[in-house]
């Protein structure tokens, strides 16, 4: 996959946007082993140059991801809590997710594998996946897989393909959700192979991570479509990031050009806890404020067959799992020595630390 890994190779109006500051930061990542500097062709030619803009602002290395942050973990979702194997992760009773690669049409400044893809762990090996096949055939009640990474699609289809066929060798009636951001970052990944690859493996969902209305280019939009037209249902995923999202009008609009297109929005994530990406992160109070007002402005949708609000979800910080936001799961609230933080119940009523800011 073709990557653009320097600034001098960003489109010219992108490179003469980078500032002296940003520039040795960006240098000076490889040397300290973080989240490298990558994006697609593609991606960078929907960015404009303005430090502000929503776009640049996802890939362009931010000198602020060096500064400290209290609450930083790791590994916020605690997936070493419940992993099975070295690549699964069986969190919930009826689904798991494989972490198939370290890699990914581009590098999000706010992924929250963060630590994961700075390893650069390369595509599931064989010697790799026969544990986890061995786990799946001793844990029939797992019905559906999430193949997820870094991103699965910079894989081949033929690996694609060994890996499905593996999966679906350990459990006949397992169904697929296969997590990526390249329909957005690579369009021309989506080739009608690939697609018919997708069918052959139904029940088999795609899970698209899109944050802004300006992502659908007219190639993306080309592509999901045709994914949608081929009878793959389709969810989206999005991340509320601080100056990328993180308004009404942005959301809506959001959310009303997947229906137009026949995708599904399931999920609206508050940010998780990754180090370096405190500058992404909207307050929690905010964030429900903001999800107060998308409810009026999406509701008259959702009386319609189509839904178009997600829930507003947080995995909970450590390893609790995922929980929908709202007013009421906010127990408390506490200061910490790295500042105010709320108290989230679980669904049994165990309480978990979030940042307030
Ligand atoms: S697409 Fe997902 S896994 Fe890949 S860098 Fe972005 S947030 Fe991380």
């Amino acid at each position: 996959m073709k990557l653009i890994t320097t600034i001098d190779n960003l489109p010219p109006v992108l490179a003469a946007s980078v500032s002296a500051e940003e520039r040795a930061y960006i240098e000076g990542i490889s040397a300290c082993n973080g989240l490298p500097f990558a994006v697609t062709p593609h991606f960078a030619s929907l960015a404009g140059p303005e430090p502000e803009d929503p776009i640049r602002r996802q890939f362009m290395p931010d000198p602020r991801e060096a500064q400290g942050d209290a609450f930083a973990l790791n590994d916020p979702l605690g997936e070493s809590y419940h992993r099975a194997t070295p690549r699964l992760i069986h969190q919930y009773r009826d689904r798991a997710l494989l972490k198939t690669t370290g890699f990914c049409g581009g590098f999000c400044r706010f992924c929250f594998r963060r630590v994961w893809m700075a390893e650069k762990t390369p595509f599931i090996t064989a010697a790799e996946l026969d544990p986890v096949l061995d786990y799946l055939n001793t844990h029939p009640e797992i019905r559906e897989i999430l193949i997820s990474g870094g991103d699965p699609l910079t894989a081949s289809d033929e690996r694609l393909e060994w890996l499905f066929q593996g999966l679906r060798s350990a459990n006949p009636a397992l169904s697929l959700r296969v997590c990526t951001r390249l329909p957005i970052t690579a369009p021309d990944r989506i080739t009608s192979e690939f697609i018919g690859l997708l069918r052959r493996f139904s029940p088999l969902r795609l899970a698209v991570h899109i944050n802004h209305p300006r992502e659908f280019s007219a190639e993306s939009r080309r592509v999901l479509t045709a994914i949608t037209e081929a009878g793959i249902p389709v969810l989206v995923q999005t991340v509320l990031l601080k100056g990328v999202n993180d308004d009404t009008e942005t959301l809506t609009a959001l959310f009303r050009k997947c229906r137009d297109l026949g995708l599904i929005p399931y999920y609206l994530f508050q940010l998780d806890l990754a180090p370096g990406t405190a500058h992404f992160r909207v307050p929690l109070k905010q964030g429900l404020a903001l999800y107060r007002e998308l409810q009026g402005t999406l509701v008259p949708a959702l009386m319609e067959t189509d839904p178009v609000l997600p829930a507003y979800a947080v995995d909970l910080p450590g390893g609790g799992g995922k929980i929908r936001l709202s007013q009421d799961c906010i127990a408390g609230g506490k200061n910490r020595p790295g500042g105010r933080v709320y108290l989230l119940k679980d669904k049994n009523g165990k309480l978990w630390p979030y940042p307030a800011d």
